[in-house]
């Protein structure tokens, strides 16, 4: 099928009079390493890839994979590892006895040329019984059902993002790794590792969450910890001889008032107590308290100044004798923008408007695996799925015309990105 260039049917697109034609870019200079004729060829073969990517969707959608149901997580790892050994990869399966298995596929590429991560996940936030009660629908320009935008559709739209991106410059792309991970929901906590270890020898990382509804990419996310305070004190009978007690409860109200004073000093810091607990009985001085804590900051060194507050006030309590112990429960570093990672967002704008919609980058509040790449200083774009929206709830959908527009991106930012030099191995900040 013939590339319709001039007529994606991208949503967020300006109307037809005004798409710039991938050879009449913009305002913008050409993105010379990638030709027209590659975007074209591009295009043409995400265009055609189009019925399988919906029916691959579907039977994805179908499958009930939320992260504590191991069988649905290894179904879909499985149908992945398939279809990236299907374009050439190489794959390993990583087993893990309670949690999926983390698939990992590796595409040889050219020496010198960047090396590219690509990040995906398979697991969702639902129950089982989720894809019964919600199942795969096709209307109104929209698909639905559980994890259609968080995020199968990017999944898929990776794969065929780089059998596109090999399909026509293979010979010259650099080495890809695919990471599909089966916990990113929980934290990816057995995925981590794997995916520390790929990035120490990665110089991008792409992340195909979904693009926000309103069409833009990731460049930025916070940083979060989750903290568990428990705070210690003595019981003593609340009547006869509450001076013997000392009150876990009071203490935690202190906490609670002075971990929500927190935001007021670093701009970005949000600190939120969601969960408190604690006490047995009206008539006893409580013994014990938990309070569940999340932290976020957009910056390293606020979340690092955040975290150091919060353990200094752990450890001077405002109740005497009572002792606070401080858990880190999940610990995600901040995605920050940096000079390199805008390189890549003036890729995605630059190609975006040669294959005609435009792209903007925005900063988000929740974390992915984006935020382990970006920590170890590894240059990181994210949002880079089609356009999605609701995420985690029942009505979140994918805009079905964004499919072709935006895996024709990634495919091209794939391409793009291997030939840029000042992402070569040894070119790092
Ligand atoms: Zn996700």
């Amino acid at each position: 099928m013939a590339p319709r260039l001039a007529a994606m049917d991208d949503p967020r697109m300006p109307a037809a009079s005004q798409r710039p034609h991938p050879t009449e870019p913009a305002g913008r200079s050409p993105d010379p390493l990638v030709s027209d004729a590659e975007l074209t060829a591009i295009l043409a073969i995400v265009e055609e890839a189009r019925p399988a990517y919906l029916a691959e969707l579907e039977a994805l959608v179908s499958v009930d994979c939320g992260s504590y149901s191991k069988a649905g997580v290894d179904a879909v790892g499985a149908r992945v590892a398939a279809a990236l050994a299907g374009i050439g990869g190489l794959v390993v399966v990583h087993p893990h006895a309670e949690l999926g298995d983390t698939v990992v596929a590796t595409f040889a590429g050219v020496e010198d040329a960047a090396r590219l991560l690509v990040l995906a996940h398979l697991d969702t936030v639902f129950p089982p019984g989720t894809a019964a009660s919600r199942p795969f629908r096709l209307a109104d320009g929209r698909a639905t059902g559980p994890g259609v935008a968080d995020m199968k559709s990017g999944l898929i739209a990776a794969i065929h993002a780089l059998a596109a991106a090999r399909a026509v410059a293979g010979p010259s792309i650099g080495r890809v790794a695919f990471v599909a991970n089966p916990d990113e929901e929980i934290g990816s906590p057995s995925s981590t590792p794997l995916i520390r270890a790929l990035a120490a020898e990665t110089d991008v990382a792409l992340v195909v969450e979904s693009a926000r509804a309103n069409g833009a990419i990731v460049s930025s996310r916070k940083g979060i910890v989750e903290l568990r305070l428990l705070v210690h004190g003595r019981a003593a009978h609340a009547g006869v001889e509450p001076e013997k007690g000392r009150s876990a409860i009071l203490e935690a109200a202190h906490l609670v008032t002075a971990l929500h004073a927190l935001p007021a000093r670093w701009p970005t810091v949000t600190c939120n107590v969601g969960v408190i607990a604690g006490g047995t009985r009206p008539n006893v001085v409580a013994d014990e308290a938990v309070l569940e804590v999340d932290l976020r900051a957009a910056t390293g060194p606020e979340l690092d100044a955040a975290l150091a507050a919060i353990h200094g006030l752990a450890a001077a309590p405002t109740v005497p004798d009572v002792t606070v112990d401080v858990v880190e429960t999940v610990s995600w570093r901040p995605m920050e923008k940096t000079a390199r990672s805008a390189v890549l967002v003036d890729h995605a704008e630059g190609l975006a408007a040669r294959i005609g919609f435009q792209v903007r980058d925005v900063a988000t509040g929740g974390a992915s695996d984006g935020n382990t790449t970006a920590g170890m200083g590894v240059p990181t774009l994210d949002g880079l799925g089609p356009i999605a929206g609701i995420p985690h709830a029942p009505g979140e959908y994918l805009e079905v015309d964004s499919i072709v527009p935006r895996t024709a991106l990634l495919a091209a930012l794939i391409v793009a990105v291997s030939r840029d030099p000042s992402f070569a191995p040894g070119h790092g900040a």
